[in-house]
């Protein structure tokens, strides 16, 4: 074991402090194991503290109606069947308990007026069925999970950047990286690994993700040997805000429409009745009184066509758009401020329900949501695919490796639901924690080369080491935001896609020769330079995986392939690291779902 480095060691290591890795370090430590906790920036700054409307959870505390099976068969129409059912069979079961446990834990959800967890509509849930905590469900979640996790005896090391994993043989026994501050470099030892860095949203250059979405985590797995699965399906959620240009992308949530807010064309049409799938066909209103009823809890009335699925909305606002019928932004018009019509004091009933909401729209761009209609338009918001984990144990295909949350794919298949994100944090956290922790006691340290770690301090110093480069690293990532956005974004096709291929090899060519000045204290260029090679990572997983993909199903459309292939719904998109380097693809039969799954499906058409 080399000394030149700062080394610590862990019987569990854990990339990455939004909800997944909290939980899984609080699960990790309860079993009695060291756990390390490493985060690329400060503790709580994760995207966990951006979530907004709520987490999902299926406790019938509005609706009595709800159970799992509804919430799971809500969660497998919303993925359109390419999930992996054991995860959503897991989680429709345990959210419920994970929820409560905060509760336990000190979060401070809204109630019922008969003092329990107050539940919320969102788009493709039967039922109101998220916990929140106005629009600031996110904060109370990380905040609850760091008090608690303070007491668990957990070390953090924060604004630390993993940028390799390391391996004895087959097998992950730890991670090398650098703290941001002082760019030295710094071992971890471990006997199991989990990996929840999150998303990749600044693969695009629209996206609610901050700059800590590059999509480390996945890429660090994949190039550790580990398979990734559905990368093409990538969700453009439908309400990003799109003016001041300073702010476009920023995230406007779907609470909105929960609340109540409808979508309208320049023209003042509420064109989401245009377009109604026939699978939610049964479960959508196409009168808008009865969809208002639904937003204010009337259990008899079907929901608002603006509560369809995320890609079905977006889909629907870049046609109104492309045909001419956009707001001046080149967006459409959501809007909240119209309840005025049904109910009194909608002001205060506009800034209780959504605060954050109120605050961004005045603050960032001068306008008053609960007088005038926001001008929304999609943005690269989550990745469904990601690490392809067990179900049961978030085990990855590599031995010692671990994955949960964002990073982590199976269970929302072609299309994640609203709130489905923050219970699969706190569900799949859980368990990602108890089998490292399982899997460390069951395995002794593994070993560390020292060769290993001079390659990876050599490749991580090589910026510094190129001299007469015409560029840094912030045009080839500016570069390659454009050319996702544009070439494999919202609306696909071979030959654009065939190009962003082409685009990639250069990219990878011109990233390999940038250069950055100064020295390794805190130097964001140096960092940028090494977030290329994940960028580039996904954006390659992404581009195959979708050209693989001659359908369109969830966050997946192509134009070329507009409509459903029922063979394509039998298989998920497997990518991985062959021998010689390159990215090689293949697709893997989903195993058959058991038959009383099968029947729960049947059953909540
Ligand atoms: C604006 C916004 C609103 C949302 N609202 C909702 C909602 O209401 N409901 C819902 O269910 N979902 C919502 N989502 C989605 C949800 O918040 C995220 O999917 C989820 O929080 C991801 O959690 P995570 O723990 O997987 O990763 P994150 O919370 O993204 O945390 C990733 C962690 O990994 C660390 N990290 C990354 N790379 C490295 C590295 N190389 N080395 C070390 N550390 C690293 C980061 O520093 C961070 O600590 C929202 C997302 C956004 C952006």
């Amino acid at each position: 074991m080399a000394t030149n480095y700062e080394t610590f060691e862990y019987d569990v290591l854990v990339i990455g402090a939004g909800g997944a890795g909290l939980r899984a370090a609080i699960e990790a430590s309860a079993a009695g194991v060291k756990v390390g906790l490493v985060c690329k920036s400060l503790l709580g700054k994760a995207h966990t503290v951006m979530a907004e409307g709520g987490m999902a959870a299926a406790m019938g505390n509005v609706d009595d109606r709800d159970n799992w099976m509804v919430h799971f068969a809500d969660t497998m129409r919303g993925g359109q069947y390419v999930n992996n059912w054991r995860m959503a069979e897991l989680h429709a079961k345990e959210a419920p308990a994970r929820v409560h446990e905060l509760e336990a834990w000190g979060a401070v959800f809204d109630r019922t007026p008969d003092g329990k967890i107050l539940q919320r509509n969102f788009g493709g849930h039967k039922y109101p069925r998220l916990a929140h905590v106005g629009d600031r469900t996110g904060l109370e979640l990380i905040r609850t999970l760091q008090d608690h996790g303070i007491h668990q005896g957990i070390t953090v090391h924060m604004e630390y950047t993993i940028v390799t994993l390391l391996k004895d043989g087959d097998r992950v026994v730890g991670a090398f990286g650098y703290d941001r501050e002082r760019g030295r470099f710094k071992v971890f030892q471990a006997k199991a690994v989990v990996v929840a860095t999150g998303g990749l949203g600044r693969a695009y250059k629209i996206t609610t993700n901050s700059w800590e979405g590059t999509g480390d985590g996945v890429s660090l797995a994949y190039h550790a040997g580990a398979e990734l699965r559905d990368m093409e399906f990538i969700q453009f959620h439908p309400t990003g805000m799109i003016w001041p240009p300073s702010v476009k992308g920023l995230l406007v949530t779907e609470a909105v429409r929960g609340e109540g807010g409808i979508l309208k064309n320049k023209e003042g049409r509420r064109f989401m009745f245009d377009d109604i799938p026939d699978l939610y066909k049964a479960q959508t209103s196409t009168d808008p009184e009865e969809g208002w009823r639904y937003t204010q809890g009337d259990k008899n009335a079907k929901r608002p066509p603006e509560l369809l699925t995320r890609d079905h909305v977006a889909r629907c606002i870049n046609r109104e758009v492309k045909a001419g019928r956009g707001s001046p932004h080149g967006g459409v018009f959501l809007d909240i401020a119209w309840i005025k019509e049904k109910i009194p004091n909608t002001a205060e009933h506009i800034k209780r329900k959504l605060p954050s909401m109120y605050h961004q729209f005045m603050q960032l761009a001068n306008l008053d949501i609960t007088k005038e209609p926001m001008e929304i338009g999609p943005t690269t918001h989550y990745l469904m695919g990601g690490i392809r984990v067990d179900g049961d144990t978030q085990a990855a295909t590599v031995p010692g490796l671990f994955a949960a949350g964002e990073c982590a794919g199976g269970l929302h298949g072609a299309n994640r639901l609203g709130g489905n994100s923050l219970s699969d944090l706190i569900v799949f956290g859980k368990r990602a924690g108890e089998f490292a922790a399982k899997y460390a006691k069951e395995n002794s340290a593994g070993k560390v080369n020292d060769a290993q770690l001079e390659e990876a301090s050599r490749r991580a110093l090589e910026p510094f080491e190129r001299e007469g480069s015409p560029e840094g690293p912030y045009q080839v990532q500016h570069d390659l935001q454009e050319m996702m956005q544009d070439l494999v974004g919202i609306v696909r096709r071979e030959e654009e896609m065939a190009k962003a291929l082409d685009g990639l090899k250069q990219l990878w060519s011109r990233a390999n020769k940038v250069a950055v000045a100064s020295n390794r204290e805190y130097n964001p260029g140096w960092h940028t330079a090494l977030d290329l090679n994940h960028l580039l990572t996904v954006s390659e997983a992404i581009t195959r995986s979708a050209l693989d993909r001659q359908e369109s199903r969830g966050g997946h459309f192509r134009e070329d392939f507009p409509k459903k292939d029922p063979e394509a719904q039998k298989y998920n998109t497997v990518v991985f690291k062959a021998a010689d380097g390159s990215m090689k693809l293949r697709r893997e039969p989903i195993p058959p779902i058991p038959a009383e799954l099968k029947q729960v499906i049947e059953e909540m058409k």
